[in-house]
């Protein structure tokens, strides 16, 4: 497979800027600590993307953002287009998490726009999908992870699709410390990543990242990334400590 490997810190709305400042600045003072073959990404908040784009400048750690609107200008108060994270050398941008399909009732008609239009000016969508408790103990998961990527990501070209990175991501494992089994979520992915090579090809699939978010910390790590079909992950609490962040990207070699 010629995919990337992706290890994501999705900071969510924690820190202060002197806070965020000082993590930022641990994690690429601390840049030999990380793997080098991953792509290392940070998710910090709004306001802070652009010093922040400034004190990574020398550094091949990724900045991305949260969330953005669909439209690239006009008036939508209190909103963030891609052409202005663009501006601030933001490279990929959270789509559809689930705090935000939740609390902010995003939609799939919402996320496919958001996705097409973070493509059009070449911001990397980090597009999350998964299922909640209640889903999953009613055993149709599979069915509802699909659904999530049908609707807002199949009506892409393959060779848009292969610029988007999935990450998947039980909402049960966020932020409970319960994650999901190495079985469990090789699971997934592999259904994923069959059901694109149906629609799209092998060759889409293969590209594709496809990345694990819930829980992820330096024990349970290495083996959710020793998982065939997982190709990194999105990480929420421990990527607000440099060393734990770090010891999550080396998870891979060791
Ligand atoms: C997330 O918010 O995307 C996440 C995976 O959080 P945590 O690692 O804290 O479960």
């Amino acid at each position: 497979m010629d995919n990337k490997k992706i290890i994501a810190g999705n900071w969510k709305m924690n820190l202060d800027y002197n806070e965020s400042k000082e993590l930022i600045q641990n994690i690429a003072s601390s840049e030999g600590d990380f793997n080098a073959d991953a792509e290392i990404v940070v998710f910090p908040s709004m306001p802070f993307l652009s010093v922040f784009h400034e004190l990574l400048k020398d550094n091949n750690v990724r900045l991305g953002a949260q969330n953005c609107y669909i439209k690239n200008s006009g008036a939508f108060t209190g909103e963030t287009s891609p052409t202005q994270l663009k501006s601030l050398g933001v490279t990929y941008c959270l789509v559809g998490h689930s705090e935000r399909r939740e609390i902010f009732a995003e939609d799939y008609d919402l996320l496919a726009k958001k996705v097409k239009a973070l493509l059009e000016v070449n911001i990397t969508p980090v597009f999350c999908c998964g299922e909640k408790l209640q889903v999953r103990e009613s055993n149709v998961y599979k069915e509802f992870v699909m659904r999530q990527i049908e609707e807002s990501l199949f009506s892409l070209s393959p060779q848009d699709l292969a610029k988007v990175v999935i990450a998947y991501e039980p909402v049960w494992a966020i932020g409970t410390g319960k994650t999901a089994t190495a079985e469990q979520a090789q699971e997934i992915h592999n259904l994923i990543r069959n059901r694109i090579a149906k629609e799209f090809g092998e060759k889409t699939a293969n590209s594709i990242s496809i990345i694990y978010g819930g829980s992820m910390n330096p024990d349970n790590a290495r083996e959710l990334l020793a998982q065939k079909d997982i190709d990194g992950g999105l990480i929420g609490g421990a990527s607000l400590d440099a060393d734990l962040f770090a010891q999550i990207s080396t998870s891979y070699s060791e």
